[in-house]
């Protein structure tokens, strides 16, 4: 019987089994993937100071940062309202820290992680297809599809499959936003200085990200006008995109790879079962507005490794040990879904009663030092 076995060795399953590669215990991990493919390459992930502190802490970061492309720096961010007096831009230099945050690509991150589980030799099946994880008092099962073999036992089972859909008395709440992502590459006639644009607008939030050569923009829409922009002709789309920005940001000069995806909140209930826990996306995948999901999941696998590497080998899995793994990670997993959705709901609203107090917020922000600097380190450590 395995110690740990861990379902996805995406960027979640794979920082914990490297946060687990000096531990004397027997980890394996299972992945779906081929080795060497990354399905989701081409999306970025928004990664917080807090999450670069625990890839440094396991290994990968320096190897990452110095890849062509695969990080790019924030070095401030930009905050507005359209029609609204609220302006507030955040600054690395104030906070004392290299950057706010970072533009990482997926792909460039599956790459160093994959290749960092191989140096420390820790096993990764790949091209295995996990269909249910299940638990008894004493040992987690994991059934491997078209594999006639017994399931895999191990004392705990994580579960890290970006979906959580394979735990056995795991339901998965879903709440639709009623709105689409719309994300594109597009090129600006000057160089973005690593500046971020977040831009509250009466047809949805829209954030320009600095990523290598380009800014990745993401613009929540409801699907009928995510439909008509992704219709427009590029010139059009640009224009649309600059008409919504206003004085903020000009110099829009090309557009390549508009895409939409819906947006919705899901949350695992519970995040845990018998002998298994949930961490990252499967625990819980959350609107891009704030940032905020891939940083919780990144503390979910780093705090979860703590707890093992704590834990005596015969209590890893017990109820004891699953419960206060769950209770732990509570307030910093409510804080994150509660930030993310209040956020979603007072920046959707474009009724004028709600417009000047969001407004007030964003320049009080501005003013008032402490608020400030509370908010900034939310976005920057998360809100544990
Ligand atoms: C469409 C989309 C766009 C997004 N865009 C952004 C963005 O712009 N910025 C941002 O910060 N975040 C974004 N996110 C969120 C971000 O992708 C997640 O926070 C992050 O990928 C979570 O990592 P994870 O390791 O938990 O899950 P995943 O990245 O989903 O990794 C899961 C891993 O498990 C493997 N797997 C899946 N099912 C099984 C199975 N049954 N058996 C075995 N292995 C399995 C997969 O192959 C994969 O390697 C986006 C999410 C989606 C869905």
């Amino acid at each position: 019987m395995h110690d740990v076995a861990i379902v996805g060795s995406g960027p979640v399953g794979g920082v914990l089994a490297l946060a687990l590669a000096d531990a004397d215990l027997d980890v394996v991990a299972l992945d779906a993937r081929a080795e060497g493919t990354v399905p989701r390459g081409d999306r970025s992930l928004a990664l917080s100071h807090g999450a670069r502190l625990i890839f440094e802490r396991v290994g990968i970061w320096s190897r990452l940062a110095a890849a062509p492309d695969a990080v790019t720096p924030i070095t401030s961010i930009d905050i507005s309202q359209a029609g609204g007096f609220g302006v507030t831009r955040l600054a690395a230099a104030e906070q004392g820290l290299p950057a706010l945050g970072y533009v990482v690509s997926y792909n460039a991150l599956q790459h160093a992680i994959d290749a960092a589980l191989k140096r420390a030799r820790i096993a990764v099946r790949f091209g295995t297809l996990v269909e249910s994880v299940g638990g008894t008092p004493t040992y987690a099962a994991v059934s491997v599809a078209g594999s006639d073999e017994t399931p895999l036992l191990a004392r705990l089972a994580v579960v890290a499959d970006g979906t959580g859909t394979t735990v056995q008395g795991v339901t998965r709440e879903h709440r639709a936003y009623g709105q689409v992502a719309l994300i594109a590459r597009v090129w600006m006639e000057r160089p973005h200085g690593g500046v971020a644009f977040e831009r509250f607008t009466a047809d949805g939030p829209m954030a320009l990200l600095p990523e290598g050569d380009h800014y990745g923009l993401v613009w929540t829409l409801t699907p009928e006008a995510a439909a008509t922009a992704l219709a427009l002709p590029d010139d059009a789309f640009l224009a649309s995109v600059a008409h919504h920005f206003g004085a903020r940001v000009s110099g829009f000069a090309r557009v390549a790879q508009r895409k939409t995806f819906p947006l919705a909140l899901e949350v695992a209930r519970p995040s845990v079962a018998t002998r298994c826990i949930l961490v990252g996306n499967a625990a819980q995948a959350l609107h891009p507005i704030a940032g905020q999901g891939f940083n919780l999941g990144v503390r979910d696998s780093f705090e979860l490794a703590r707890a093992i590497v704590a834990t005596e080998r015969d209590a890893l899995g017990s109820r004891a040990m699953v419960s206060a793994y769950a209770a732990s990670r509570r307030a910093d997993r409510v804080a994150g879904i509660a930030f993310t959705h209040g956020l979603t709901r007072i920046f959707a609203s474009s009724a004028p009663l709600v417009s000047w107090p969001r407004g007030l917020a964003l320049a009080l922000l501005d003013t008032l030092p402490p608020a400030k600097k509370a908010f900034t380190r939310a976005m920057l450590f998360g809100l544990s």
